[in-house]
């Protein structure tokens, strides 16, 4: 008797330890991500004033989704994508297709869930918004890919971050990335729009090209930037499909966040053999002659 329980007891062991390791095992695809979560939000992306734009869609994917894909390829652009973590599974086609393009997917949590208070009481909920969410996205990270995280609404403790780094997968992720284009919408003294943000344009009934001409004020005035949009609209994909000419006629060029040199600080070595020799332009994934 005694002997069973002790073997149904080493069997529970043996489990808890397995699932553990699998947990904490750093994942192997990913090679030049070795962030950690910042305390606040990064508010600096060193592009305003260089002519780059890095475009970021959240909330998504959605059913509109493939059609953003379908103009951005159009016009061989990458952008990044922050995906809410309960859409993924919805959506395979168009996550392997955002893959397949060359894209960046990052995460937006789980259920785009305000991460406030609650969170820094029951840190390990944290896990549920922001670790199954990294497991969703995992099979369409390519290898190499930094990993992002943008905090929903930009709501952001710095005990979320003291939190995560303490997890061997989660730590590797630089965020919270913020923006510097598209955070609200502003009218100048002719009552024009002279910033605009997608959600509220379409909450205010603006059409897609109403809301273009406030983003591309914006864009004009700060000469690049992370930008911020939505791809759970269709108004948004027409909006971008209005705006790209525009700006690819006004000389921007277009990158996604690995190729953001300032966000680099925040990806630091693991171990001191993992620097590499030369650092620079070399470490660039793709695209290393877009700015
Ligand atoms: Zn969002």
């Amino acid at each position: 008797m005694l002997a069973r329980a002790l073997s149904f007891v080493a069997t529970i062991v043996c489990a808890v330890v397995l699932v553990l390791a699998f947990v904490t095992l750093p994942p192997s695809q990913i090679e030049t991500a070795n962030a950690y979560f910042q305390p606040t939000n990064i508010y600096r992306s060193g592009l305003v004033g260089t002519k780059t734009l890095a475009l970021t869609f959240d909330d998504g994917p959605s059913a509109f989704t493939d059609d953003l894909l379908e103009t951005l390829g159009q016009h061989k652009i990458r952008a990044t994508f922050f995906v809410v973590g309960a859409r993924v599974r919805q959506h395979p086609a168009t996550m392997d297709r955002m893959m397949r393009d060359g894209h960046v997917i990052a995460n937006h949590s789980f259920s785009h869930a305000q991460l406030g208070k609650r969170y820094a009481q029951s840190p390990q909920l944290l896990m549920t918004q922001i670790g199954n969410t990294n497991a969703a996205i995992s099979p369409y990270v390519r290898p190499g890919q930094g990993l992002y995280f943008r905090a929903p609404y930009g709501v952001w403790r710095s005990a979320h971050a003291d939190f995560l780094n303490n997890d061997a997968e989660l730590k590797h992720y630089v965020g919270p990335i913020y923006w510097d284009i598209g955070g609200n919408i502003s009218y100048d003294d002719e009552g024009n729009l002279r910033g605009a943000a997608d959600w509220d344009c379409w909450a205010h009934d603006l059409s897609a090209n109403q809301c273009g001409r406030g983003y591309m004020r914006e864009i004009r005035r700060k000469q690049g930037g992370v930008v911020l949009m939505h791809d759970i609209r269709e108004r948004s994909v027409w909006m971008v499909q209005a705006m790209l000419p525009e700006l690819i006629a006004e000389g921007y060029t277009f990158v996604t966040l690995d190729e953001v040199r300032e966000f680099d600080k925040y990806k630091a070595p693991v171990t001191p053999e993992d620097v590499p020799v030369a650092q620079g332009e070399g470490t660039v994934p793709y695209g290393a002659t877009a700015r």
